[in-house]
């Protein structure tokens, strides 16, 4: 019996171009050198915003990976199950190599041109973002053994996914994966017990477990050891050189709050055989190599989160009528959608500039010290500020927005994750004090990248001057960390958007986010151009 008439819903936002769509994306690609991507973009872009594609990111998390531990015969195989999509995700971001380009493709801009990919790939599905990112970031860890990175490097960076668990010289390509975390200690690593024994031919054995591995699937993974000289980096195999299964166990997959297509799980080492990378007793200093790297996906995995999320808001809103017109013409729904772009925008673009310190860090010292502390600096911020900017963008779009099938709720989930792993926000916080202390030229390459800025808006030029009288105070530096870290973050946007950005964006950035402040988005003051900034975001803008 037909009861009703369905009016007033919101068509789905699919096959759209994710990056046509996206201005402040296209503008800050060719800022940021890589410009010469555009076109590939273009296509991607077409590619992730397609109903298929984000079908496919729905299904790999609606049908979580499984743990086979043992087969039917009780015999120890440590296998995980994933359903299609997921293979799907994994075999699309590895062909146009999210996981490898700044290595493969000698070109500047490359960083640059894979983590706008990765920005848009992220939009689909996120969870299988994490073998992606420890794939691409293992490579220079792995430069501290140059013989395994030899043999290793050219099967990670491969672009033919093969999820086969077989022995990684049988397969098109391999994944990587970092096993640090453990029960006891997951911040402080130096608390790890997994206990490292040296064989007569220079390999070791380790026993012990690792609280946090996700993707144990992964064909190799970097892990941290105890040896007699302290905490040491291995390279561990799923599969010994002789071919048989590693003695690294999965005991169970964790439950977690999201990240539902990525299998996180609980190891143990019974005598797993193992190849030392880096010094014994500088782990640490070795893994930090891979680290400082997922650290920047973290930032841009955030970014695109909130890409999507206000992307949503902005379509819903446009769409949605209530009170006798569309949502988005409501002047407080204009407020809201306005600053949510605003703070998107912003983490995108701060996101992209980081990449290219990447990129120029390959050749310049100077690049590679801002990379040191923006890394830091930006990882805190805006994985902080990806919760906050989820939920407010779920909130435009009622009560739909909270149900599971509508799929901001899965945004939702995924949105705190970038600010825990990879060093939650103390430790980061804490991170850049250390930049500032063991990297001398770190603090002055950031204030270099703010100094450039000056002279153009007297509210930017009095947070600069603010923030070098706050660094001055160096004895209650780590009680304000979070404080001083915050501006230092609030500074490298906004001095990007007073150079780059369209002066609406700008004016509005810095009159919100450095004036007066208020906790909750949506509290813009009058006079600035709400129509522009929301139409700036939106995601089928011509
Ligand atoms: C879904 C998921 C997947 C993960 N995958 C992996 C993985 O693949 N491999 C891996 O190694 N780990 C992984 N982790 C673990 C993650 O990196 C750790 O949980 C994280 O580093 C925090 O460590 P912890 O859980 O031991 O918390 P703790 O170290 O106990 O920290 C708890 C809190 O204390 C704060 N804190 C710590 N030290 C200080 C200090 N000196 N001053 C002030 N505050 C401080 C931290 O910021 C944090 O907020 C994963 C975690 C999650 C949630």
């Amino acid at each position: 019996m037909k009861t009703h008439d369905v009016i007033n819903q919101v068509p789905p936002l699919r096959d759209y171009d994710m990056f046509s769509g996206d201005t402040a994306l296209a503008e800050a690609l060719v800022r940021e050198g890589a410009g010469w991507a555009t076109d590939a973009l273009r296509d991607f872009g077409q590619l992730t915003g397609s109903a298929e594609m984000l079908e496919h990111g729905r299904l790999a998390n609606d049908n979580p990976p499984i743990l086979r531990a043992f087969d039917a015969y009780g015999h120890r195989i440590n296998e995980v199950e994933f359903h299609p999509s997921y293979h799907h995700l994994m075999e699309t971001s590895m062909a146009f190599g999210l996981h490898s380009r700044p290595w493969t493709e000698d070109r500047a801009g490359s960083m640059v041109a894979r983590v706008a990919h990765s920005y848009l790939m992220g939009q689909v599905e996120a969870g299988h973002g994490c073998p992606i990112t420890m794939t691409f970031a293992v490579v220079p860890a792995l430069q501290h053994a140059p013989e395994l990175a030899e043999t290793w490097v050219p099967r990670l960076t491969a672009t033919a996914y093969d999820p086969r668990n077989t022995p990684a010289e049988h397969k098109t390509a391999c994944t990587a994966g970092m096993a640090m975390t453990e029960k006891q200690g997951g911040s402080d690593v130096r608390a790890n017990t997994t206990q490292a024994l040296a064989m007569s031919d220079g390999t070791y054995r380790l026993t012990g477990h690792k609280w946090f591995c996700s993707a144990p699937m992964c064909d190799v993974f970097l892990t941290l050891a105890q040896t007699e000289k302290g905490l040491t980096c291995f390279l561990v195999p799923r599969w010994t050189p002789d071919g048989e299964r590693n003695a690294m166990h999965v005991q169970r997959l964790k439950w977690k709050l999201g990240n539902h297509s990525n299998a996180s799980s609980e190891i143990e080492y019974a005598g797993a055989w193992a190849a030392r990378v880096g010094e014994e007793g500088r782990g640490v200093r070795t893994i930090i190599d891979m680290v400082a790297h997922t650290r920047l996906d973290c930032v841009i995995g955030s970014a695109s989160l909130m890409r999507q999320a206000v992307a949503r808001a902005v379509h819903h809103t446009d769409h949605r009528r209530a009170f006798g017109k569309r949502l988005i013409e409501h002047a407080l729904m204009k407020n809201v959608l306005a600053d949510l772009a605003l703070e998107s925008e912003a983490a995108m673009a701060l996101g992209l500039r980081l990449a290219r310190a990447y990129d120029e860090g390959k050749t310049d010292a100077g690049a590679r010290a801002f990379a040191r502390i923006a890394t830091a600096v930006s990882k805190y911020w805006v994985c902080k500020r990806c919760p906050a900017t989820v939920y407010e963008a779920l909130e435009c779009t009622g009560g739909n927005g909270y149900a599971e099938e509508f799929g901001m709720a899965r945004l939702y989930r995924e949105a705190p994750l970038n600010s825990v792993w990879e060093g939650s926000g103390n430790v980061i916080c804490l991170d850049v004090l250390r930049a500032m202390k063991k990297d001398p030229e770190s603090l002055p390459a950031l204030q270099t990248e703010l100094g450039a800025a000056l002279g153009k808006d007297r509210r930017y030029d009095g947070l600069v001057a603010e923030l070098e009288g706050a660094l001055r105070q160096t004895d209650t530096l780590e009680l304000r960390a979070r404080a001083v870290v915050e501006k230092l973050a609030l500074a490298l946007q906004a001095s990007i958007l007073i150079r780059h950005a369209p002066d609406f964006v700008a004016d509005a950035f810095v009159t919100s986010r450095l004036g007066e402040r208020h906790a909750n988005f949506g509290a813009l003051g009058p006079g600035l151009e709400f129509d522009a900034l929301i139409e700036r975001a939106h995601p089928l803008a011509p």
